[in-house]
């Protein structure tokens, strides 16, 4: 036993004759934030795909809370309490931002069916209460299409909060932000995890949002595990410094 949420040990993906990911093992842990780094084309995509079930690993296993996930379809996984931002292409762009969680809020219920009946409007208070969470709450009635990339990404993890997840997959949550963005969406990664306990593995380029925000990282480099560790042991690491770091 150990205390790890999410668990990959030996997971393999080909593609043909292509080794995407070769032998993965990796320990996310309870609570924490995880970084998953590594040079373009490591692989990252391809692991974080296999976890949330888009992808079958051609070896290895995943152990979500101790039970294998493996197989398991994407809603599966969903229900299980694994959330991943980047798989919400649901957001309704014409619906307002208050009305897009509403829906993530029923859909988590199974209350699909009752939307747009008049007594709709249960659920606002919670809806309302993720939406603070994210500092969106000036943005309540803001149609959902027309929200910045930064605005999109905070919308999106409202609407995968209110599925209560225990771990939260997000790759890339800053790809093409602003700085201004990217520090507010930081902050409210780690706000999500320092609140609601909501543990997170994450991909990211910015190697300094990384450092300042990782519990731990765990580094990839053609498919395979480099080292995993803490920011510090890590930014030590020669190899890393080498491969990665461009030292
Ligand atoms: P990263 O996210 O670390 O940049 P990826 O996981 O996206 O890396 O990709 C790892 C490698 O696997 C890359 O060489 C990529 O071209 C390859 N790859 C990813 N998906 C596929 C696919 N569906 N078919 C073939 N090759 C793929
Ligand atoms: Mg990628």
């Amino acid at each position: 036993m150990t205390d790890a949420v999410l668990e990959l040990r030996g997971v393999s993906k080909t593609f043909g004759p292509f080794k995407a990911v070769t032998d993965m093992s990796l320990s996310v842990l309870k609570g924490e934030i995880h970084a998953l780094i590594g040079p373009n084309g490591a692989g990252k995509s391809t692991l974080l795909n296999m976890v949330a079930g888009g992808l079958p690993p051609s070896a290895g296993e995943i152990l979500f809370a101790g039970r294998s996930i493996v197989g398991l379809p994407p809603h599966q996984i969903v229900h299980a309490g694994i959330a991943r931002s980047f798989q919400i292409t649901s957001i309704f762009p014409k619906l307002s931002v208050i009305e897009n969680v509403r829906i993530a809020l029923m859909a988590r219920q199974g209350r699909c069916r009752s939307l747009f009946a008049p007594a709709a409007g249960v659920m606002q208070d919670d809806a309302l209460a993720l939406l603070e969470q994210v500092h969106m709450e000036r943005d309540l009635d803001r149609p959902a299409g027309e929200l910045a990339a930064g605005d999109r990404k905070r919308l999106e993890f409202a609407m995968a909060l209110a599925g209560a997840p225990e771990l939260m997959l997000l790759d890339e949550p800053t790809a093409g932000m602003s700085p201004e963005e990217r520090s507010l969406v930081t902050a409210i990664i780690r706000k999500i995890n320092a609140t609601r306990g909501v543990t997170v593995l994450f991909t990211e380029h910015d190697i300094d949002m990384v450092f300042s925000t990782a519990h731990r990282i765990t580094v990839m480099h053609q498919g395979s595990k480099l080292t995993e560790g803490e920011p510090a042991a890590v930014r030590a690491n020669p190899r890393v410094r080498e491969l990665y770091l461009g030292e």
